[in-house]
């Protein structure tokens, strides 16, 4: 027997519809490209994403599934193509800003967008490629100043686009089910592939972010969004902050350590999201300017890649801010797992407290994780055996965009993350590395990321990654890729190995050390190893 509740669609323009009836007033400040400050309010984000809605269908005649690219920075203008593509029925395929041209081309041809939205700053990168793109019916200009002058074929302004439109035409009905958004996963392996979220997964997704036991997102709340939009909806926060009522701060391209710690006071931000990286040029620029009276950032969101226990101390202890750990893929929404103390850890100690809090988390509600061993069996959650982790949820993906891709499905249907690690029996989970980056030594796993992390806890030591390298004995051996933080400083393998020696087995120690002046990097700020990898084959690691 059914139940007898209406069937009221969790769309994408619900949330904002939302937004407007109950905050309307609330505000998005944007700092722009050209670092001028922006503020208008929920009712306006709606009134123009109708504009754009209209404006899309009468210029374009664009239908519900047609695919609308975006190349841009975190702002206004980017917030209102999240609502008002999708408020048209059609898909908003953000696409990564920093992929190389060749990878930019297979993805807009793959996607088979129509329009891409473009920031005026971001164009000379599109016109190489420009050509190349059968599918694109035209390019409309963010933040072009007057006289902006381009090759790219078809431009209009985004002003001019959507000045005539009118502000109260109804939205496009449109199941949950349907499409809402894409992004293709970063490539750190293969081509890039699509992932295609719905109205449905998306609504839940934000949802859930507002809970308090998850990002805790408030009407109280001022975010600096500092996740760019183009990577994975910037996890959300601008479906959750509007659900929620909050402020939203959009930084644009000031991402660097001290425009970032301007916005967070000029704007009174108290919540923030960001990758490691982002957060470790913060605590040192915080560290270099000295204490700061009532500093408003009292929390933040850190994941996309390992947030160590080093710096989760580090903000806790030298600035009583409080780093949130989660972990999760563009395949999942992302957020999958979360980190927060229970009740039941009041009476630990600080140091152990950290730990836990380093670990990347509980399952979210809605999504659940197992870790599978190489026999094919479920793990035990004893906080030891080690395995793949597999996830399923509301929010996990069914299948890639136009790709039949079984070997990233189990047989069951869970989604295999091709991350590695364990859970413990309070169901915290741990990555100790990703499928392609174990070491096997001699028989025996080495964790890359525990080294890693292990390595970037050294005083002299800014960033290091580690990767395998192939050797006659033992198979692999760890390579420890390393940038010190003063360049005519020494650092010995004796002096990094006794460092080591108190968590690491022998065995586990890195073979070799690589001094670099910058580890590679993926085009979202991740260790590139493959890259690396190829460093070393080539003799120049
Ligand atoms: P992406 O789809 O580009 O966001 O990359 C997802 C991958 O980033 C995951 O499969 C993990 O390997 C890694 N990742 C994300 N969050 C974390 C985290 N908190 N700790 C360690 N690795 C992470």
């Amino acid at each position: 027997m059914q139940g007898l509740m209406m069937n009221y669609p969790l769309t994408i323009t619900s949330i904002l519809d939302h937004g407007y009836r109950v905050f309307p007033k609330k505000e998005v400040i944007s700092i722009l490209p050209d670092k001028s400050r922006h503020v208008y309010t929920y009712t306006d984000l709606y009134k123009r994403s109708k504009k754009l809605m209209y404006a899309l269908q009468l210029k374009f005649n664009v239908q519900p599934g047609d695919m609308i690219g975006t190349f841009a920075w975190n702002h206004f203008q980017h917030l209102e193509l999240y609502y008002g593509i999708p408020g048209a029925g059609a898909v908003c395929h953000t696409i990564n800003i920093r992929l190389s041209a060749s990878q930019t081309e297979f993805i807009v041809n793959n996607a088979e967008d129509r329009i891409i939205f473009i920031d005026a700053t971001l164009v000379p990168f599109f016109e190489k490629i420009a050509a190349l793109l059968p599918t694109v019916e035209a390019f409309i200009l963010l933040n072009a100043p007057k006289g902006f002058v381009t090759s790219l074929p078809n431009t209009i302004d985004y002003e001019d686009f959507i000045a005539d439109a009118p502000d109260n035409n109804d939205w496009v009905k449109v199941d949950e089910n349907d499409a809402c958004a894409m992004c293709y996963t970063s490539g750190t392996t293969g081509l890039p592939k699509g992932v295609l979220y719905s109205h449905r997964s998306t609504w839940l997704h934000a949802v859930v972010l507002c809970l308090p036991n998850y990002a805790c997102l408030t009407s109280q709340d001022r975010i600096l969004v500092g996740v760019p939009q183009f990577h994975v909806m910037a996890w959300g926060v601008p479906f959750g902050a509007v659900l929620s009522g909050a402020v939203l701060i959009l930084p644009s391209s000031h991402l660097q350590p001290e425009p970032f710690i301007k916005m967070i006071i000029e704007e009174r931000a108290n919540k923030a999201n960001g990758v490691p990286t982002i957060w470790q040029g913060i605590y040192a620029a915080l560290k270099k300017m000295g204490p700061i009276d009532s500093f408003p950032l009292k929390t933040f969101l850190v994941g996309g890649a390992t947030a160590g226990p080093t710096m989760i101390e580090n903000f806790q202890r030298d600035f009583g801010i409080e780093a949130i750990h989660a972990w999760g893929m563009t395949e999942t929404s992302p957020v999958g797992t979360l980190s927060r103390l229970q009740p039941e850890h009041d009476s630990l100690s600080d140091a152990e407290k950290i730990k836990i809090r380093a670990l990347q988390g509980q399952e979210v509600p809605c999504v659940e994780i197992r870790i599978i061993k190489e026999d094919g069996t479920i793990a035990e959650r004893d906080g030891k055996t080690v395995g793949e982790i597999e996830i399923k949820g509301a929010w996990v993906i069914n299948s890639y965009y136009k790709t039949i891709s079984h070997e990233n499905f189990s047989e069951d249907g869970w989604f295999k993350t091709g991350d590695v690690g364990i859970i413990n029996k309070d169901g915290y989970m741990q990555i100790t590395d990703r499928t392609k980056d174990l070491i096997k030594s001699g028989g025996e796993w080495i964790s890359s990321v525990a080294l890693e992390v292990a390595i970037m806890a050294h005083p002299k030591v800014k960033e290091a990654s580690v990767i395998a390298i192939p050797d006659e004995v033992w198979t692999e051996r760890p390579l420890a890729v390393i940038v010190l933080k003063d360049e005519n400083e020494k650092l010995s393998m004796e002096e990094l190995n006794s460092f080591l020696l108190p968590t690491f087995a022998k065995y586990q120690l890195p073979e070799k050390l690589s001094f670099i002046q910058e580890i590679p990097k993926t085009s979202v700020g991740k260790f590139d190893k493959k890259e690396m990898r190829k460093l070393y084959a080539e003799g120049k690691l």
